[in-house]
């Protein structure tokens, strides 16, 4: 067994037999890691406290070579992010944050870039206005896939390259093809996504987007669904993910009523 230190941000919490709890932690050193941590539901542990979901931690832990699930031995809280778990809007995005993160990640293997990109789109769901959780989510959704090799091609048809051929108010996406389509080689049969000229406008700014662009963003409903839709039926298709984010159908229901 090896002793490892590392920073790590809280996806997902289950209790473990009386008093255990076993979490699955995205780590910056080992990317995504789950580890046991042995009485932290006793008050008086001292891992108890600092495991609240999303929160940053800096964590010791033994690393066992025969099995994925490893020991915690401290943690120390780096930062919570306490608006997240008063708000039920701002707790659906941040679980569709690191629903899809741990979907979308094998165990303990090292992805440079997730980790920061995580934290910094958890940290602006924690304080951004509530009509701009969106933009934060999608623009995270979109260089998560490019990070794991999902980019999708939206600045020339995917097919032929050309750029002058985007044209007119709606494009069309292929997921299977992993970009936008232009009307000359959009083939019969084939499945395509409609994408207002706004969405598409939107999604390769929320590609590359910095902070600054995100808080000043406005989409309108209709885009913000063309946008989801294509964003994830393209991990659908390639990534294997389901079509629709628990979080995040939580969220719907309950704004619905
Ligand atoms: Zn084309």
């Amino acid at each position: 067994m090896n002793i490892f230190k590392t920073l790590a941000i809280v996806l997902k919490s289950e209790n473990w037999r009386e008093t255990s709890k076993i979490l699955t932690l995205f780590s910056q050193r080992f990317g995504k890691i789950k580890v046991i941590a042995k009485g932290a539901r006793d008050p008086k542990s001292r891992l108890a406290g600092n495991l609240e979901l999303f929160s940053q931690i800096s964590i010791v832990f033994y690393k066992k070579e025969s099995t994925d699930l490893h020991l915690l031995s401290q943690v120390d809280l780096i930062q919570p992010l306490p608006k997240i778990q008063d708000d039920l809007k701002r707790f659906s995005y941040a679980s569709a944050v690191t629903e899809l993160l741990n979907k979308l990640t094998e165990s303990e293997e090292v992805h440079p870039g997730l980790f920061n990109l995580t934290w910094e789109t958890l940290e602006n769901i924690n304080e951004a206005p509530q009509n701009k959780l969106d933009n934060y989510l999608w623009a995270y959704v979109l260089k998560l896939a490019s990070n794991l090799g999902y980019r999708p091609k939206l600045s020339a048809c995917i097919s032929c390259n050309k750029k002058e051929a985007l044209s007119g108010e709606y494009l069309f996406f292929s997921s299977e093809q992993g970009g936008i389509i232009c009307k000359n080689c959009v083939q019969e049969g084939s499945f395509y996504l409609k994408l207002s000229r706004k969405s598409w406008e939107a999604m390769k700014s929320l590609l590359i987007s910095q902070n600054s662009y995100l808080e000043s963003l406005t989409l309108n409903k209709k885009q913000i669904s063309e946008i989801s839709d294509t964003i994830l039926s393209l991990l659908e298709y390639h990534a294997h993910l389901p079509k629709s984010l628990k979080s995040l159908e939580f969220w719907e229901k309950l704004a619905e009523k």
